[in-house]
């Protein structure tokens, strides 16, 4: 499942790539992967021209000029692959973008790590295929069939049944300290890591940056949220903060499930203190992380650092 970095690695390329782009065509294999009907598809999506890519949650918002958003969900296996024949059609990203050039392609890639980010496409993984005019085509790949790609007025959008539930964004402004200690309230009663996964808790925190940040704000993860300090969720607030802002300059975990187009990793995991290093030494302290579970998930903790509940 991807994170909230590895989602805003995606956004952050197609937004580089995408903007004044028009739709010719669009064609599907899989309904539910597209679930819209043709008559939505002709008035609302072909023609129409790419306005901007949001992101909300793990959720990317593809805004066009028509008033539509196209939603998509990557869920667990989903991929988007832009493929370009032409370089000067393209904005040039900046350096720290992951697009690179061969003679006469310019291909962004991000999502779920198989040969289809590098391959030929469309291929059997390929659900979704949006060709622009200037024949540049955008690929939605989807191995296991979770994800999907829907069309929904754009002043809809905010009320979508999951826009209204989920928390709010760890790295917008207004994500106060104050703010977490409130959310995490909701939740007194269960351990800090489930707080933290419950995307109406927060937005975009799974498994790997709750164990981090945790790490990070020396909290046990089983911790129950009612014994957590003001003081502790502070911590744990900035230490949230380093470590998705860290994993976004990265491109994103390289947890065997991310990669960008040129098969470059993105290298946060270099980076983890504590996620899948069991049996190694805490960088704080030298003690060696342990792997239990905890909130159903493996869970990665130092037992000196991390001692109290
Ligand atoms: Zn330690």
């Amino acid at each position: 499942m991807p994170e909230l970095p590895e989602v805003e690695t995606v956004r952050a390329g197609l937004q580089a790539l995408l903007p004044g782009k028009i739709i010719a065509a669009e064609s599907h294999d899989w309904p539910k992967s597209f679930p819209n009907s043709n008559a939505d598809v002709a008035a609302f999506l072909i023609g129409s021209k790419i306005v901007q890519v949001r992101r909300r949650a793990k959720v990317l918002l593809i805004d066009l000029s028509s008033n539509y958003t196209l939603v998509t969900h990557l869920k667990m296996t989903g991929q988007l692959v832009f493929v370009s024949k032409t370089v000067e059609d393209s904005k040039l990203p900046n350096s720290n973008s992951h697009i690179p050039y061969s003679n006469d392609e310019v291909r962004f890639g991000a999502g779920h790590p198989n040969d289809s980010l590098i391959g030929q496409l469309p291929d059997k993984s390929t659900r979704v295929t949006l060709t622009f005019k200037d024949n540049s085509q955008l690929f939605f790949n989807d191995q296991r069939k979770f994800g999907w790609m829907k069309v929904y007025p754009t002043p809809e959008v905010p009320n979508i049944d999951f826009m209204v539930k989920v928390g709010p964004e760890p790295l917008e402004e207004a994500f106060t300290p104050q703010i977490l200690f409130d959310r995490l309230q909701r939740r007194k009663n269960t351990s800090i890591k489930a707080a933290l996964l419950d995307q109406t808790v927060l937005a975009g925190v799974g498994n790997i940056y709750a164990d981090e940040s945790l790490w990070g704000a020396k909290i046990h993860p089983a911790t129950l949220v009612k014994h957590i300090t003001a003081e502790q969720v502070a911590l744990l607030h900035k230490e949230l903060q380093f470590v998705l802002n860290l994993a976004i300059e990265q491109g994103g975990s390289s947890n065997h499930t991310y990669v960008n187009a040129e098969g470059k990793k993105g290298s946060y995991m270099h980076f983890a203190r504590v996620f899948r290093r069991e049996g190694q030494a805490c960088p704080r302290c030298g003690a060696i992380i342990e792997k239990s579970k905890v909130a159903g998930r493996g869970t990665h903790t130092c037992p000196a650092c991390q001692n109290q509940r």
